[in-house]
C-alpha cells in the first residue's frame, strides 16, 4: 500500500520510533523531531573515557514482543541484534556482607533456590508460574494491544470473563503474600512492580504476568548494550524513509480549526503534516505544547495522579572488577512498606534505600576498558524530591557506603575513576518529565487500561499520543505495543488482538 500522507512525531523514544517505522513502511512521509541529540528517549546512551552507559533501561524483557514487532516490519530481529539470555538473570543480596541468592529463567534451578529459602516454595512457584503464563497469554490476546474508548470496551462480556481470571481487583501484594511466607521470596516476586513504577499493594493482580516474563521468558542483553535496540528500530524506520531531526525541540503543536496541522520548533520554524503524534510525556504535551482549551486533562487531574518514582542514578567507571557482582544485582531494603511509602510520598532520600546495580561489563567486554567495570547504580526515590548539590554528594556517599558494606564491594570509592550523577531535575530537563518522574504514571488500577490517558485527543483532530503515558504503559516492550495501538487508531483497525500484519 502506498499513500502520500505525512506525519510528524514529537520525540524519539520507543513509542515514537516504533510508530515512525510502521507508518514509514505504509508509505507515510514521517519526520521525527527530538529535543535531545540521539535516538532512544529514556533509553539513550552516552560514552565517556572508554565507558559506555545505557542511561535508563537495562532489563531487556518480553523478547517475544520485540520479535513480533520486527516480524510485522518484515524483518528478523536477529539480523539486527545479537541477543544473550542472562544466567543468572539477577542476584539478590541479603543482610550480611556479600551473601546472596541467584535467580534464573529456569524453573528447576529456581525451585531449588526457593525450597532452600522456604520449604515447599519450589512447587508453589511452579504452580504460580503456570497460572502467570496462562494470564500472560490472555493479557496479550485480549488486553494490552487494545484501544479503550468507553466503559463498555472494558466491561464487555469477554473482558469481564477473562478479567476475573486476571484478578484485576486484587492487589499483587495480596496474591504474593497468600502464596509465599518468606519475606525474601515475597520481595523477589514483587520487585518487578517497581519497574512498573508502582507499589505492590497498589498494583492490580493482572501484573502477576510479570513473574512469567521474569522467571520463564528471562532477562536478555543485546551485545553493545540496550541502546542497540532503539538504534535498530531507527534503522528500520530510516529504511522506510523516516527522517530524524535531533536537537530539534518542539515549542508548540500548530492547530487550525480544531485540527493538528504541524509543529513550531524552538528555533521558530514551522513544519506541516497531515497528523501529529506526541511521544513526549503527556503532561508536557498538554501543558506546554497545546493551548489550555485543547487539553484533555486539567491541572487538578495532573496534581491528583500517582506518579511513578524518580531515581538517583550514578554512572560509575571502576578500575577493577568485582567477582561478587553479576550483570543485574538487587539489594532490597529491610523495611519494604516504609520504603514504598517514602518513594511515593516523602520528598527526600529513603531512610534505608533499595539499590539496583547493573554491571553490563560482566556480559560485554566492549562497554568498559579491559579490567574495568561500568556500573549503573540506581536508588528509587519520590517524584518531586527536592535537593541541592550538597544533598546529592551526601546521597552518593551513603549509597557507596551501603554498596561497600552490604554487597561487599571492597574499597569501591577508591576504585572509582569516573562518576556522573543523574537525578530528578535531570529527568525534567532532559525529557520534560513532570516532577522529575523517571517513568511517568504509576500502574495503579485507576491508571491502567481504560483509565490510562487515551492515545487520541478528544479536543484536537489528527492528534495522537504514544509512549508510556498511554495504554499499556511503562517499559520498552510496552511502549512498542503502545505504538501498535496508535497505528491501529490511524488505520481504523478495531481488533483488540496483536496485529498479524501491517
Ligand atoms: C532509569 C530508568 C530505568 C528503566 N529501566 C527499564 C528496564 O530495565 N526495562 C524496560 O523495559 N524499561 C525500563 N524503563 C522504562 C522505559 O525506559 C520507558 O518506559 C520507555 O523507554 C519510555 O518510552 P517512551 O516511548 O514513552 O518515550 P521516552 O523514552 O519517554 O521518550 C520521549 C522523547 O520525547 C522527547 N521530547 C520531550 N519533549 C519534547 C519536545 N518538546 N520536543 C521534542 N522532543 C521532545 C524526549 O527528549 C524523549 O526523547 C526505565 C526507565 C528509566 C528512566
Amino acid at each position: 500500500m502506498s499513500t502520500t500522507k505525512s506525519a510528524i512525531i514529537i520525540g524519539a523514544g520507543f513509542g515514537g520510533i516504533s510508530l515512525a517505522a510502521m507508518l514509514g513502511k505504509q508509505g507515510y512521509q514521517v519526520d521525527v523531531y527530538e529535543k535531545n541529540e540521539s535516538i532512544g528517549g529514556r533509553a539513550r546512551v552516552f560514552g565517556d573515557q572508554g565507558y559506555t552507559f545505557d542511561m535508563g533501561p537495562s532489563w531487556y524483557m518480553m523478547p517475544d514482543v520485540f520479535e513480533h514487532f520486527f516480524t510485522l516490519m518484515g524483518e528478523d530481529i536477529h539480523e539486527y541484534l545479537t541477543l544473550k539470555k542472562l544466567a543468572p538473570s539477577y542476584r539478590v543480596f541479603l543482610g550480611s556482607t556479600g551473601e546472596h541468592h541467584d535467580f534464573f529463567a529456569n524453573r528447576a534451578l529456581n525451585a531449588v533456590v526457593f525450597d532452600a529459602i522456604e520449604s515447599g516454595a519450589g512447587k508453589k512457584l511452579n504452580d504460580y508460574l503456570d497460572e502467570s503464563e496462562r494470564q500472560y497469554g490472555i493479557a496479550k490476546h485480549e488486553f494490552i494491544y487494545k484501544n479503550y474508548d468507553s466503559i463498555f470496551d472494558f466491561f464487555n462480556k469477554r473482558v469481564m470473563r477473562e478479567g476475573r481470571k486476571l484478578e484485576i481487583l486484587n492487589s499483587m501484594q495480596r496474591i504474593i503474600h497468600r502464596t509465599f511466607k518468606s519475606e525474601l521470596l515475597r520481595k523477589v516476586m514483587l520487585f518487578q512492580m517497581v519497574l512498573l513504577g508502582t507499589a505492590p499493594k497498589d498494583a492490580p493482580g493482572m501484573y502477576r504476568l510479570m513473574n512469567h516474563v521474569d522467571f520463564d521468558l528471562g532477562i536478555w542483553y543485546p551485545d553493545g548494550g540496550i541502546g542497540e535496540l532503539p538504534k535498530a528500530i531507527g534503522k528500520l524506520a530510516e529504511k522506510h524513509g523516516v527522517r530524524f531531526h535531533y536537537n530539534a525541540p518542539v515549542r508548540r503543536i500548530i492547530t487550525e480549526q480544531g485540527k493538528a496541522v504541524g509543529v513550531e520548533l524552538e528555533d521558530g520554524t514551522n513544519k506541516h503534516a497531515d497528523m501529529v503524534v506526541s511521544n513526549a510525556d503527556l503532561h508536557h504535551t498538554e501543558t506546554a505544547l497545546l493551548s489550555p482549551h485543547e487539553r484533555d486533562h486539567s491541572d487538578r487531574y495532573w496534581e491528583k495522579r500517582t506518579l511513578a518514582p524518580s531515581a538517583f542514578i550514578m554512572y560509575l567507571g571502576v578500575n577493577r572488577q568485582y567477582d561478587n557482582l553479576t550483570h543485574h544485582n538487587l539489594l532490597f531494603t529491610e523495611n519494604w512498606d516504609r520504603n514504598f511509602k517514602e518513594i511515593f510520598n516523602h520528598h527526600d532520600f529513603p531512610t534505608d534505600p533499595s539499590i539496583y546495580v547493573c554491571a553490563p561489563s560482566k556480559s560485554d567486554p566492549n562497554v568498559a576498558p579491559a579490567g574495568h567495570e561500568n556500573l549503573f547504580v540506581l536508588v528509587p526515590l519520590s517524584a518531586g524530591v527536592s535537593y541541592d548539590d550538597a544533598k546529592k554528594r551526601l546521597w552518593a556517599d551513603r549509597t557507596l557506603s551501603i554498596l561497600q558494606n552490604r554487597l561487599g564491594l571492597a574499597d569501591l570509592e577508591k576504585h572509582i575513576v569516573y562518576k556522573r550523577v543523574y537525578c530528578a531535575e535531570d529527568f525534567s530537563h532532559d525529557y520534560n518529565s513532570f516532577k522529575g518522574t523517571a517513568l511517568g504514571l504509576a500502574h495503579t488500577l485507576g491508571q491502567s487500561a481504560l483509565w490510562r490517558p487515551n492515545n487520541i485527543s478528544k479536543k484536537v483532530k489528527n492528534l495522537y499520543f504514544v509512549g508510556s503515558y498511554q495504554n499499556p504503559g511503562i517499559g520498552m516492550p510496552i511502549c512498542v505495543i503502545s505504538a501498535q495501538n496508535v497505528y491501529k487508531r490511524i488505520m481504523n483497525i478495531s481488533s483488540p488482538h496483536p496485529l498479524t500484519s501491517l
